[in-house]
């Protein structure tokens, strides 16, 4: 039977602290006449997507955010959507626009991605933010990488200089979170599906991030003791509960830090995207 020694990285209460602090930044801005925008488009019904859209509106408005979302049909055409896309873009009360991914079958999401105003784009996906974020630049950041750091931020783990080892290349997560642990002087490894012996790479590592969809993938036998592990995964078990790619008991039993699923990562997603959107409205005014 293991022992829990590391630390637990409590995202709720952390995404919580950081929205407590978007409301005040929210309040900074209304007093000078701009209530920041956030406007959510939703294509079809798929219910996780529903539940998602449902969590940010909520949120956003939680915070004093002016937050609209647009449901659309899931036979809705791309010429629609990119009209839409493109009202938005011109409205001056919108500062933020978030299309939930994925779309159904037949959108080009790329197209739809491009299309909106990269100084709006508040899940930081069009090619100009990717781009300023890998040439260090000011951008508009994702939101999950984003909420990866701060934890790390807020719960002291040491950046600069660690061995970091990032499972998972997507554009969503894994690249993204890379880069940010580049800008911290992080030496960063990203392994993925063809890494070989992933495990021996992870044991080296100050600091693991797990951005892959498998539950319970990283093991407490590949975890450095002490080493600060952070969970993104998120994956309907068998029996029908969240886990993460984390097998949660082993690793907490070695590393000195690590997230738990749910309540690590997923919560401060949110927070995160609610941050950009105060930003941006910062920026445009
Ligand atoms: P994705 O696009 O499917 O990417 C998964 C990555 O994992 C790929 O790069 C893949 O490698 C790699 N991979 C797959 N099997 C592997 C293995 N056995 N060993 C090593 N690497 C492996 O997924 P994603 O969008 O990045 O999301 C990853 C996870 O995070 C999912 O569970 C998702 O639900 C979750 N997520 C959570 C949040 C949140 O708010 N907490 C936000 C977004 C995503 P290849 O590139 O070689 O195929």
């Amino acid at each position: 039977m293991n022992s829990q020694t590391a630390t637990l990285i409590d995202g709720k209460a952390t995404s919580a602290k950081v929205r407590e602090e978007v409301a005040v930044r929210v309040a900074a801005l209304v007093a000078k006449g701009i209530t920041p925008g956030l406007a959510v488009v939703l294509v079809g019904e798929d219910p996780a997507s529903q539940v998602y859209v449902r969590n940010k509106d909520r949120a956003a408005h939680a915070v004093g955010i002016d937050a609209q979302t647009h449901k659309l049909a899931v036979d809705t055409s791309q010429e629609d959507l990119l009209a839409l896309v493109a009202k938005l873009n011109a409205d001056p009360a919108v500062h933020g626009i978030l299309v939930q991914l994925p779309l159904p079958k037949g959108l080009d999401e790329a197209a739809v991605v491009r299309a909106i105003d990269p100084h709006k784009d508040v899940d930081g996906l069009h090619p100009l933010n990717v781009a300023a974020l890998s040439m260090g630049e000011e951008g508009l950041v994702p939101c999950t990488p984003a909420g990866c750091i701060e934890l790390c931020d807020r719960y002291d783990v040491e950046l600069e200089g660690a061995r970091a080892v990032v499972i998972g290349r997507s554009m969503l997560v894994g690249k993204p979170v890379a880069q940010l642990l580049l800008a911290r002087n992080a030496t960063v490894t990203m392994a993925h599906s063809r890494t070989r012996d992933l495990a021996g790479l992870c044991r080296e590592a100050d600091v693991i991030i797990a951005a892959v969809g498998r539950e319970g993938l990283v093991r407490g036998d590949w975890v450095k003791p002490g080493a600060a592990v952070i969970d993104v995964g998120i994956n309907r078990g068998e029996d029908g509960k969240l886990h993460g790619d984390v097998a949660f008991d082993e690793v907490a039993a070695v590393a000195g830090a690590v997230t738990p699923v749910p309540g690590g990562v997923g919560p401060m997603t949110i927070a995160l995207l609610l941050s950009n959107t105060v930003t941006a409205a910062s920026r445009l005014g």
